[in-house]
């Protein structure tokens, strides 16, 4: 079996729950969204097909080498290569990494079938005005299926409306109203500015009206002009 792997490589953490943790980022390439923001667009396209025996391979040199405790699988978009990436996550598990999965949180399905892997899920909650359509069925599905450790990302911008954000919250709140809940400021970038400050504290108190643990976090990795 082979996998379109972008790029392995080293990082800390700068996002959600795990962030300023050391973790293997194992970069699937390809995504089937066209978030306005999207942070790695190059992803999307590119990528070299791998087989799995050299990804294992890479992967446990690297995390030898530098001593990390998890792996982070990321994207472009990792369900769209659902069994590849089980495979994956079940040889980081072997060798005892704890396995994350950072996903749009849209393919529910594939989700269904390989959650077991995993060890910790992040999941996008995608808002309609900066991906082209809504996924609210799709995320409230997902989030269904997703194990306990699960924790939800939405990045907002300076154009983000009220409406929408709160439609999100509506279908977090359904679904998993204890889940980790993190706002995120969209990094600036091309026409995309993240909200003004009175803004994110509105969002803020809309969302802890209806769940337990909102927090706000921008990309710390960004900040610290690391990838
Ligand atoms: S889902 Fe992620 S990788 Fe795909 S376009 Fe959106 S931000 Fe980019």
């Amino acid at each position: 079996m082979k996998a379109n792997i972008y790029e392995i490589f080293v990082s800390i953490q700068g996002e959600g729950l795990y962030a300023g943790q050391k973790q293997l980022f194992v970069r699937f390439a390809g995504c089937d969204l066209a978030c306005q923001y999207c942070d790695e667009p190059a992803s999307k396209g590119g990528g070299k097909l791998r087989s799995l025996s050299e990804v294992k391979k890479t992967m446990e040199k690297v995390c030898s080498r530098e001593r990390t405790r998890a792996v982070s699988f990321t994207g472009g978009e990792p369900l769209l290569q659902a069994e590849a990436l089980k495979a994956l996550a079940l040889h980081a598990r072997r060798l005892g990494l704890k396995t994350h999965l950072e996903t749009n949180g849209v393919r529910w399905r594939e989700l269904k079938r390989i959650a077991g892997a995993f060890d910790v899920i992040a999941a996008d909650i995608k808002l309609p005005a900066s991906s082209a359509r809504d996924f609210w069925t799709e995320h409230a599905a997902f989030l269904a299926a997703a194990p306990e450790k699960t924790f939800v990302k939405v990045v907002v911008t300076s154009k983000t409306a009220a409406a929408e954000f709160n439609k999100a919250v509506n279908v977090v709140s359904r679904v998993r109203g204890a889940i980790p809940f993190f706002i995120q400021p969209a990094t600036p970038k091309g026409g995309v500015r993240p909200p003004s400050r009175a803004k994110l504290d509105s969002f803020y108190r809309l969302a802890a009206l209806k769940l337990e643990d909102v927090r706000i976090l921008p990309q710390l990795h960004k900040l610290w002009g690391i990838k």
